[in-house]
């Protein structure tokens, strides 16, 4: 396991692991939850507590599921989660993007974040969500960020770039060896700040320099590592 936060505002958890899962086809995506939570107790080690994993298929978009005793609720395409359920866990795959976790009193949920979901408004969407959930526009929220690429090592030039500087200027940038960097962990901040929401906290690893982490840029492989949030005890 890459770490583990255990937020104050209400009893959940986050876990960022360092296993490595390959994403399945679309064909072959679990319709349902998944119960097979071997492969979360041999991770973290928790037997119990942990009734079920939701897992949508991303695909770098603002779209947030609820999800229910069924399921997700509505299309599995998706990158972000929210429920109110104690024990069912909600997981996005990530390998350089950031997994962003979320805690407000009655509801837990999770965000799948690179450049392309935070221009989007994902994280905006997701805190919406929690919110709507727990019948409260203003609720505090608070939020643990995971491992991801580092602004030294995510060159970001070309025409995505246009996107991020249309809405945000130069400030997420940094020039290094005079090339263009990105800076995610820092559109993060910026976007969850104007939210009013509290990062409480951020495992700082860079996916690309540590070895017992995937990174897509790094290795251009089918590997996620996997992070899920619980509410309630494990
Ligand atoms: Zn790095």
């Amino acid at each position: 396991m890459a770490s583990r936060y255990d937020f104050s505002n209400q009893q959940a958890s986050v876990f960022f692991l360092d296993n490595s899962t390959l994403t399945p086809p679309r064909e072959s995506w679990p319709a349902g939850l998944r119960f097979d939570n071997q492969l979360i107790s041999e991770v973290t080690g928790i037997e119990g507590g942990i009734k079920a994993v939701a897992r949508p298929y991303q695909y770098h978009s603002n779209q947030v599921r609820r999800v229910e005793r069924t399921g997700i609720v509505g299309p599995l395409e998706a990158d972000g989660l929210v429920t109110e359920l104690d024990g069912f866990a909600l997981a996005v795959l990530t390998a350089d993007c950031v997994p962003v976790a979320f805690s407000t009193l009655g509801a837990v949920g999770i965000a799948h974040c690179g450049w392309k979901g935070i221009v989007g408004g994902m994280l905006s969407e997701t805190v919406k969500a929690l919110r709507e959930m727990v019948g409260d526009p203003t609720a505090r929220v608070e939020a643990a960020v995971g491992p991801h690429i580092c602004v030294e090592c995510y060159e970001f030039e070309g025409p995505s770039k246009a996107e991020v500087t249309g809405i945000y200027g130069d400030s997420p940038f940094r020039t290094l060896s005079s090339t263009s960097h990105l800076d995610l962990g820092s559109l993060i901040t910026f976007e969850l700040g104007e939210l009013g929401v509290r990062i409480v906290y951020a495992d700082d690893s860079c996916t690309l320099e540590t070895d017992t982490l995937n990174s897509f840029r790094r290795d251009r492989s089918e590997l996620r590592q996997t992070s899920f949030v619980v509410k309630g005890p494990c």
